[in-house]
This record gives structure tokens, C-alpha cells and sequence, in this order.
């Protein structure tokens, strides 16, 4: 992981330093001496993240960081703020500011790193998430709800920590907005996050009967649970632990005794980018989800149909299994819109839908071909099983008329061509055709009526 981060301090030699650790770490580095050179470099170019003296003369880091963060175009850039050691007061200040985070000097080269990378991959996923946006708004989705809203609210984090000092810390840092759950031990830990989901874990490392790095390495070796940010608790003496923790993908840590401002800080971040992540993931799903779906009945659409039926006739062929596809078309229904209106119309194919998904088995697809027609496809099944299905299915549209949105009770049926695969070599479109051709003798021969295809 790359990215491009703005280095900003009065001091020359504190600027180099910094700029060479991160360069080792290939890190593209801009540096700055003063803050309106700082806000500048902003302006003019890309940046990932913002690492920001406080003392400085002219513009302080504080003002650069508000100004920053109150600007729509800079607001989502990540800041850390470098601090004098053991300035409490530095901090609140930053957070007012909008900081995301703090470093105090000197500052160690692990914490450097730790902090850069949590918020340069926090940065990542936002930026991915305001491409996605824009693209969804041009297609008419409204995006800004995916920034808005506080982290924090209703966020589940599990607390794996056994020392009185810490829990009240963490107790009254995570506050009341947060639903926390405490655990003590590494077995009621696997035991809560079996059961329970969670949002963010945070695991102390020097707990007295359990092992703080294996529960980690545990937590992150689950498939369902990779996602889920780590944030572990350490004493001041516990680097070597620290760096084993951070190979093994924890994802940010904390040193005791608790600073109750930095606490928030961290878990706030963690959040924001599983919240962000999550978003993405399901952005992905619905556009996926969209493409294959029919708006209107909520069944796969026929672009679908045609991807799933050739594979799924492909590997019968081979299996040597039989398949079987339903082809069926509302009778009259033309006369439903020209008398009732497209709205009851709409209504109609609705209701239809409901009754053909509820009528078929998991395995089977139902999908709307097009208009008032649709398809199930029967893996596994022959003409003998497939016959009373679609004579059942068709009944049960016959049964009971359909009651429109606006109270209208119609009697719907509904015509079906029936047929199987035939050889090794059949396509998709040519069974397909079958079913047509039956269908269309279905139709002659009165309507409401199955009819088998021909071989
Ligand atoms: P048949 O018994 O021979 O199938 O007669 P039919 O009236 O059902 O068949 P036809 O193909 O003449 O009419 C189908 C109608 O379905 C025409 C079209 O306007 C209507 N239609 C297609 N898609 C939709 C839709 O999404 N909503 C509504 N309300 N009507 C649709
Ligand atoms: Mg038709
Ligand atoms: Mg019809």
C-alpha cells in the first residue's frame, strides 16, 4: 500500500527525518516548513494523508487542520498530529480541530507507521466509495448517505480485557453510544464472537490466563471475521509483542495507561473504515444484484436466464441429468391493461411471480423472459416429475383470482410449454424454442393448458 503523504514542520531536520522513514516504506513524500506552503501543496495536488506539527510559527498546525477539515474538497484528507510529549491538552485541541489522530515526538518509527497505514488505507476506501458514488448518482442512486452519520452510534465492540484499570478506561473513553460487551478470557471472547457480530474487537495483550496474540491470530484466520478491525491494548514494554500482533494483520494499537481522547480517536477510525468497507461491499452486491433482477417482480431477468441456462444445460449434458424449462405466458392479458389499466396490469405480474416463486423449489430459477412471459428452469428433473409441477403450477394461478393494489379480484391464467433436454449437444436457445412452440399449440388448443414439446 502506496500513497502520497504531506509532511509539515517549522523544523528542517524533524521534516527530513520523517520523510526518510517513509520513503523507505515507499511512500511518496511531500514536505512543507510552514502552514500556507502546506495548504498550498493541498490545493494543487493529491494527498493521502496530512502529518502535521503543532508548533509552528505563523499558522499553527491547529489552524491548518481546521481549515482543512472545513473545506468540502480537503475535508476527507486524514491528519495526524505531531505533538509535544505528554501535551493532553494538544489533544483535545486536535480532535476539536478535526485531527484524526496524533503522534507525540520523538516519534517511534513502529507507531510512525502503524498510524500512516491505518489512515492512508482508510483513505483508500473512501476515495474508492466517492468514485463509486459519483458513478451511482449518474445513475440516479443518491449517494450521500453513505458519509453521514456518526461511527460511533450504535457501533458493537467486544472488549477482551481483564485489568480494572483499563476496563474503567475503556468503559468511559467508548462512552454510552457504543454497544460495548466485556469478556476477561480468551474462551468467553470465541464464545461471545461466535455468537454475537461485532464491528471492532479490542484485545489487551497482557491478559492472565490467555494468550492476547493467539486470540488475535484466531479472530483474524476466520473467514467471517478477517473484516472485523483489531485493535489491541499493550504496556509501554511490549514491542516485540506489538510487532508480531501488527504482521499478522492487527490493525492499530494502544499503550497504557489509556488516554481516554485517544482511545476515541482509534476506535472512531477503525469504525469509520469498516463502516466504509462495508458500504463498498454492499454497493457491490446491489450493482450486482440490479444487473440480474427484474425491477418490476423481483425475479432474475432474462439476461440472467441465459448465462444461467447455458452452464446449467452444459454440466447436465456432461452429468448426463436431465432439465427441464417452463415456459409460461399470461392468457389475455392484454385485455387486463386495456380494461384495468398498466398500473393493474403491473400488478398482475406481480402477483403471478409470487405464486411461480412460491410454487418451485430452491434449486429451480424462476425468471421473467420478458413481458408477460417467464421461465423456470428444473435442474435434475425429467418430463415425468416436470409435468404435474407445471400442471400444478398452473392451477394454482387458476385458483384464486388476483386482487389488484386498487381492489380489483381478476381471474388469471395461464398458458405453459413444457420441455426437456434432448441429447448431449442441445443449446439453450433451442430448448428454449421447443418450450415456444409448445406453448404456442398451448395457446391454440384454448389457453389454460400445459402442453409437452415435442423431441
Ligand atoms: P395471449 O393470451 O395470446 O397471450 O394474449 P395476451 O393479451 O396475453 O398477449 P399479447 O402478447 O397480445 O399481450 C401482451 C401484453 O403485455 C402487451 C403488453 O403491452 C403487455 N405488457 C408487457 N410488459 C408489460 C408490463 O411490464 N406491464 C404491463 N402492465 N403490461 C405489460
Ligand atoms: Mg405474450
Ligand atoms: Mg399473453
Amino acid at each position: 500500500m502506496t500513497g502520497r503523504i504531506l509532511v509539515v514542520d517549522d523544523v528542517l531536520a524533524n521534516v527530513r527525518l520523517l520523510e526518510t522513514r517513509l520513503q523507505a516504506e515507499y511512500f511518496d513524500v511531500r514536505t512543507a516548513l510552514n502552514g500556507e506552503d502546506a495548504l498550498e501543496i493541498v490545493r494543487r495536488e493529491r494527498v493521502d494523508l496530512v502529518l502535521l506539527d503543532v508548533m509552528m510559527p505563523g499558522i499553527t498546525g491547529f489552524d491548518v487542520c481546521r481549515i482543512l477539515k472545513q473545506q468540502a474538497e480537503t475535508a476527507h484528507i486524514p491528519v495526524i498530529m505531531v505533538t509535544a510529549l505528554d501535551s493532553a491538552g494538544d489533544k483535545v485541541t486536535g480532535l476539536q480541530c478535526g485531527a484524526d489522530d496524533f503522534l507525540s515526538k520523538p516519534v517511534s518509527e513502529i507507531e510512525l507507521l502503524t498510524r500512516v497505514r491505518s489512515l492512508v488505507r482508510l483513505k483508500s476506501v473512501t476515495d474508492e466509495l466517492n468514485l463509486r458514488a459519483a458513478a451511482m448518482q449518474s445513475v440516479g442512486v443518491d449517494p450521500r448517505e453513505i458519509f453521514t452519520g456518526t461511527q460511533l452510534k450504535g457501533a458493537r465492540i467486544l472488549v477482551i480485557d481483564d485489568r480494572e484499570a483499563s476496563i474503567r478506561h475503556l468503559r468511559k473513553g467508548l462512552g454510552r453510544k457504543v454497544e460495548a460487551e466485556f469478556v476477561t478470557t480468551g474462551p468467553e471472547a470465541l464464545e461471545a464472537v461466535e455468537k454475537g457480530t461485532y464491528d471492532l474487537f479490542i484485545v489487551s495483550l497482557s491478559l492472565a490466563g490467555t494468550d492476547g496474540l493467539r486470540l488475535c491470530s484466531q479472530i483474524k484466520a476466520v473467514d467471517h471475521l478477517r473484516h472485523i478491525p483489531v485493535l489491541i491494548v499493550i504496556d509501554p514494554d511490549e514491542n516485540a509483542k506489538l510487532r508480531r500482533a501488527l504482521e499478522f494483520g492487527v490493525n492499530d494499537y494502544i499503550v497504557r495507561p489509556l488516554d481516554e481522547a485517544e482511545l476515541r480517536a482509534r476506535v472512531t477510525t477503525q469504525l469509520r473504515r469498516k463502516r466504509y468497507t462495508d458500504r463498498l461491499r454492499s454497493m457491490v452486491t446491489n450493482a450486482v444484484e440490479l444487473a440480474i433482477t427484474d425491477p418490476l417482480t423481483g425475479l432474475h431477468n432474462r439476461r440472467y436466464l441465459d448465462t444461467h441456462l447455458k452452464s446449467l444445460l452444459e454440466r447436465s449434458a456432461e452429468a448426463g441429468k436431465p432439465v427441464s424449462v417452463l415456459l409460461f405466458d399470461v392468457d389475455f392479458f392484454k385485455s387486463v391493461n386495456d380494461r384495468y389499466g398498466h398500473d393493474a396490469g403491473d400488478d398482475v405480474l406481480r402477483e403471478f411471480s409470487a405464486r411461480l416463486k412460491k410454487g418451485v423449489r430452491g434449486i429451480d430459477l424462476a425468471a421473467r423472459f420478458g413481458g408477460e412471459e417467464f421461465v423456470v428452469v428444473m435442474p435434475d428433473t425429467d418430463l415425468e416429475l416436470a409435468s404435474p409441477i407445471a400442471e400444478r403450477l398452473r392451477r394454482e394461478v387458476e385458483a384464486s383470482p388476483f386482487v389488484t393494489g386498487s381492489g380489483l379480484s381478476l381471474p388469471i391464467t395461464v398458458s405453459v410449454g413444457l420441455a426437456c433436454l434432448e441429447g448431449k449437444n442441445e443449446s439453450a436457445e433451442s430448448i428454449l424454442k421447443r418450450a415456444d412452440m409448445a406453448l404456442y399449440e398451448a395457446k391454440s388448443a384454448g389457453r389454460n393448458r400445459v402442453v409437452q414439446a415435442a423431441a
